[in-house]
């Protein structure tokens, strides 16, 4: 028995001091002796006690730290594994909000801004919402020819795009050589490179089907020059298009670093709309865009992928496979969001954090960033005879 610290008998001589009190008194001497030793006893039991006391504040106190820090930064992969001893506040907060289901079908694999057409990701689908460019754009740049297609959001991106373009470097040489392209068409490109070549396969010219100019969502541009038209190489006024493009919802699709993964070679004109949040994730964490649905694929909606963009903006994207004829995809109740098929089996879904109303809208680019067009009503006709007059030279050589 421990009483205070002490051996029983020596609390029985406490005892025994403060009750009786002539009987101890006799024993002055040694209780003395005892007294210095409870005292010193104390002081140490204080202390220890005192030490227990400040270390469970400061362990209380760095826990409380440690859920508001979490909160605001915590990245998906990571917390996970720390949330299993405290699972208050940081999981309440990521469970705080109401899912629901929007349901998809398998035909919604293959359409939306996101999705995955490349020698192996064949393009199984027609684009609906085509929009002519002719009458529709802007005046900053020109036209090819005037039967010229994309989806109207892209013809919208495209138009601010340019506009800026125009507005920062006074150019307006750009010319749109290639948009929407139908199989048909693309069958007679690869003949005729095939033909030209005399080889069996192209290595410029997608395979009808593969090509990501069926899905309208590919634009292919060029400049204007004394020496005629060149694709755009992404150098000179050029290279803003190349740093800012993703603002309005493209990606320059082929690089040289990402040539192994994509199959293609550098290709600085051809631009892939994508929408304005998934194309600065891909710009600013240096994906191709096969890269980047293999990143998200490993998010799926209870281990979203955290994207915050260069406006503060916050969102949640992850991932849902696709289950067949009908898939449920979970979205957050009165949280804006869009859902894109990949093409390649599933859907990526992009919450918008701070927006409170539900927009929703599926297959399409919801995200809000790109102003609604009408920018490109008041098209020039001047500038686009011009561009549609100018036909041959070496912009004719057919990419993509
Ligand atoms: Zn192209």
């Amino acid at each position: 028995m421990v009483c205070g610290g002490f051996p029983a008998e020596r609390c029985e001589d406490f005892v025994s001091y403060s009750s009786k009190g002539r009987k101890v008194r006799r024993r002055r001497k040694s209780v003395n002796v005892r007294n210095l030793i409870i005292l010193i006893g104390g002081a140490v039991i204080t202390i220890v006690l005192f030490v227990l006391l400040v270390s469970g504040a400061v362990r209380l106190i760095s826990k409380g730290l440690g859920a508001i820090t979490g909160q605001g930064s915590s990245d998906t992969s990571g917390s996970s594994v720390t949330s299993s001893d405290e699972p208050s506040s940081e999981e309440n907060q990521e469970t705080a909000y109401t899912w629901t289901t929007v349901q998809m079908a398998e035909a919604d694999e293959r359409q939306g801004d996101l999705i995955l057409v490349n020698s192996t990701h064949e393009y199984r689908s027609e684009p609906e919402d085509l929009l002519i460019f002719y009458g529709n754009k802007t005046n900053s740049y020109g036209l090819k020819e005037a039967e010229m297609y994309a989806k109207s959001s892209v013809v919208t991106a495209m138009n601010n795009m340019m506009d800026a373009f125009k507005e920062a470097t006074g150019n307006t040489s750009v010319l749109l050589t290639s948009a929407y392209r139908d199989v048909d068409y693309q069958q007679q490109l690869y003949d005729a490179d095939l033909a030209a070549s005399g080889l069996s396969t192209s290595d410029s010219v997608s395979k009808p089907g593969y090509s990501e100019h069926h899905t309208g969502y590919a634009l292919d541009l060029s400049y204007q020059s004394s020496a005629g038209n060149n694709y755009l190489d992404g150098t000179g006024d050029y290279a803003w298009l190349v740093e800012n493009c993703y603002k309005y919802g493209f990606i320059v699709r082929y690089t040289e670093d990402k040539s192994s993964i994509t199959g293609i070679i550098s290709e600085p004109w051809h631009y892939r709309y994508v929408g304005t949040v998934h194309a600065e994730a891909i710009t600013k964490g240096g994906y191709c865009l096969e890269e980047y649905i293999e990143m998200i694929k490993l998010h799926d909606s209870t281990n979203p992928y955290e994207f915050t963009s260069e406006s503060g903006s916050k969102y949640l994207i992850y991932y849902t496979a696709g289950a067949g004829a009908t898939t449920d995809v979970p979205v957050i109740s009165g949280k804006s969001y869009s859902i894109s098929g990949t093409n390649e089996g599933g859907f990526v879904t992009v919450v918008s954090l701070d927006t409170q109303s539900s927009t929703t809208s599926s297959t399409s680019d919801t995200s809000g960033d790109t102003t609604s067009g009408e920018s490109g009503s008041s098209a020039d006709a001047a500038s686009e005879e011009s561009g549609s007059s100018d036909s041959s030279e070496s912009s004719d050589a057919v990419s993509g």
